[in-house]
């Protein structure tokens, strides 16, 4: 079963619009999404682009700031620092990744906690870990929404997350734990991938390698949930870092990309915005 995270997240937003709009009588306003894109690499305006969309389809206000990529960083701190402090402001969001001569480091932590609808703010991740309240990365959030929607249960199977980054191995393998699976976290220094992966029941990979896992990787009947998003090196297409076409006969249930973990990552970047703006009323 292809599990596509475009009519899941299109669901989900729908029901979102619903709320938004009972919002201005409630609250005398709708969320407010602030997106500031540095620069113009044309991965980074089409994911702003993206993010826009949902704003307007859920009914949430956004506006996007553009910045040359001659910005200081200094100035981009001072802005981020301004609409930290703008009341009419519930959402900020740096679209990664930055030119050179900016700490991204330093940006994610001057976005205020409360306005970090990313999940990235060190004091977000260090909630996450203590099960404290926190926004909740959206990627991550979005896989096990994807999971759940699948009908995959995730309580005492063994899960394997390839891949540890900040941003979505490590909080994936946490949330999965929190659900109660027994989590394996590879990487690339991982000693015999194959027989690590094969023992998966649920298998996450976010590497950023096009088709790196080959269905010989993979157990008959696992659940196999695809994050990266490569060129494929001979088509020049989107594929992830599974090799779809073969993994699609083992697996139970399976994300396509593009379709799957995308645009539930938008999808849960809404939700994490609508949170941040209840929090504050
Ligand atoms: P990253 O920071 O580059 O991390 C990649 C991870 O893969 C690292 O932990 C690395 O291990 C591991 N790795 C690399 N080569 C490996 C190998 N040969 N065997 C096993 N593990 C290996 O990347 P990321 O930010 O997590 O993103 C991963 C992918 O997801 C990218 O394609 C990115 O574009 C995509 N992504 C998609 C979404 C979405 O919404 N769909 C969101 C975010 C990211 P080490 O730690 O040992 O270096």
């Amino acid at each position: 079963m292809i599990i596509s995270g475009k009519e899941l997240s299109a669901t989900l937003k729908a029901q979102m619009a619903e709320t938004v709009a009972t919002f201005p009588e409630k609250y005398g306003r709708v969320p407010h999404l602030v997106v500031i894109l540095v620069g113009n690499d044309p991965g980074s305006v089409s994911y702003v682009t993206g993010k826009a969309k949902a704003c307007e389809v859920t009914g949430i206000k956004n506006t996007t700031i553009r910045k040359p990529e001659t910005i200081t960083e200094d100035e981009l701190l001072a802005l981020i620092r301004e609409l930290n402090e703008d009341d009419s402001v519930d959402g900020i969001l740096v679209q990664l990744p930055l030119p050179k001569h900016i700490s991204e480091a330093k940006v994610i932590e001057t976005i205020s906690k409360e306005k970090d609808v990313d999940g990235f703010h060190p004091l977000n991740v260090a909630a996450l870990w203590q099960k404290q309240p926190c926004t909740v990365a959206c990627t991550p959030k979005g896989i096990i929404r994807l999971l759940k929607a699948a009908g995959v249960q995730i309580a005492g199977k063994r899960a394997v997350v390839i891949g540890r980054s900040n941003i979505v191995g490590l909080p994936v393998a946490k949330l999965l734990l929190d659900e109660n699976a027994t989590v394996t976290i590879a990487h690339s220094r991982t000693a015999d991938l194959a027989s690590v992966t094969r023992s998966a029941e649920i298998l996450v990979v976010a590497i950023g390698k096009p088709r790196f896992v080959t269905a010989d990787m993979v157990s008959e009947g696992a659940a196999v949930i695809d994050v990266g998003v490569n060129r494929d090196p001979q088509t020049g297409k989107l594929c992830g870092d599974v090799d779809f076409e073969a993994i699609e006969q083992k697996a139970s249930v399976i994300t396509p990309v593009p379709g799957g973990v995308g645009p539930m990552t938008i999808c849960c970047l809404m939700e994490n915005t609508i949170e941040c703006f209840l929090r504050r009323q």
